[in-house]
């Protein structure tokens, strides 16, 4: 018998961001999810957790446990990492739940070095097509030093049905490990390079011309990812200090609204040990959007002794759920 999982509660933030205007009313909030759900093949061939029981990544159960806490927050847009279950299970039950999809996998996923794997694991971006209809779709392999890399990413541009809004949503899963600093902060500069030219292209062909100021050309965009990098990395600040004037949601969890989380990935390894980190990220067009609400996450004792993965957590990292509103009222064409 398994205890109840812990609810996790939306905070508000009050002190930043707020629209001064108020969202417009035919603004319903767009919600945003980003999560490592953890590839099956690495959660039980390469990953090595210790104090994960066995029985709790057993596919045939984990993936409930995932689709339950996407359902639970019914995001209208969300990001996965590591999925190398696309094709036999999430894009069949998302489809059917109301939400198109795309899916990249990695050139050389470590998934296919398992024996009995999956396929490849990637990255995959879903969104509700009630809400939204799809303009573009790109998928990008990250470069490095102007040489290819293994890390991937999606984008998509979306139009919202009932605003006719636009904007950009990317999702990616920077290079793993220490002593990869500088690999990440390069394909960071490549993915904000390619997101640059993507949000630009998207807003010349946006026929009514209702562009901001120049610092702020393109569409509005959302990049969710696990970055594999702390918030003092070099990857973290290249995006905090990109011309897309870009802010990361989760900020607005801490007291002071400047803060990262203290954690947002946190394991046992045989190899490594005890390890835990913030990693996972949701940057905004922070002069575009406001962020109405921000999911909490579980403190230390929620998680329990042994860490994550658990018979309550299905992956080693924490979803990560942020409502946007956009900031400036609706123009009409637009
Ligand atoms: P990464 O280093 O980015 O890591 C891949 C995955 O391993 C991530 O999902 C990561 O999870 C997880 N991971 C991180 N740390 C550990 C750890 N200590 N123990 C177990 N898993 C961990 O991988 P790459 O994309 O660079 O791919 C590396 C692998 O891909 C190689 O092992 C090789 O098998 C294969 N490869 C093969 C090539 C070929 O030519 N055949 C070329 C390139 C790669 P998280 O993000 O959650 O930390
Ligand atoms: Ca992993």
């Amino acid at each position: 018998n398994r205890p109840a999982r812990w609810q996790r509660g939306f905070m508000h933030p009050t002190h930043v961001d707020v629209n001064p205007r108020g969202p417009s009313p035919d603004q319903q909030p767009i919600r945003v999810m980003q999560w490592n759900i953890l590839a099956q093949a690495l959660g039980e061939g390469k990953d090595g957790f210790l104090r994960c029981p066995l029985d709790a990544l057993n596919w045939a159960e984990r993936k409930y446990l995932i689709l339950e806490e996407i359902l639970t927050y019914q995001p209208d847009v969300l990001c996965l990492q590591e999925v190398d279950h696309y094709f036999d299970t999430f894009r069949p039950v998302l489809s059917s739940l109301g939400y198109q999809s795309s899916f990249c996998p990695k050139p050389w996923s470590p998934c296919l070095d398992v024996e009995n794997n999956n396929g490849p694991d990637g990255c995959a971006l879903f969104f509700r097509r009630d809400r939204f209809e799809p303009l573009a779709t790109n998928h990008l392999r990250l470069s490095a030093m102007m040489l290819k890399t293994n890390q991937v990413a999606v984008v998509t541009t979306l139009r919202c049905r009932a605003s006719g809004r636009r904007f950009c949503v990317a999702v990616t899963h920077l290079k793993a490990r220490s002593g990869w600093e500088s690999l990440r902060s390069a394909q960071g500069s490549s993915l904000l390079q390619s997101l640059c030219a993507i949000t630009m292209e998207m807003a010349v062909q946006d026929a009514s011309g209702a562009v901001a100021d120049e610092d702020e050309a393109g569409v509005p965009l959302i990049v969710c990812g696990d970055f594999n990098a702390e918030p003092w990395e070099d990857v973290y600040r290249r995006f905090a200090s990109s011309p897309l004037g870009l802010d990361s949601a989760y900020k607005h969890l801490s007291a002071d609204g400047r803060s990262e989380p203290p954690y947002t990935s946190w394991k046992i390894r045989r190899s490594s040990g005890e390890s835990r980190h913030t990693l996972d990220y949701i940057w905004y067009s922070s002069r575009r959007f406001c962020v109405n609400g921000v999911l909490e996450l579980p403190n230390e004792e929620q998680i329990g002794p042994d860490r994550l993965p658990s018979y309550h957590y299905p992956s080693d990292h924490l979803s990560l759920v942020c409502d946007f509103s956009f900031s400036e009222p609706t123009q009409p064409h637009r």
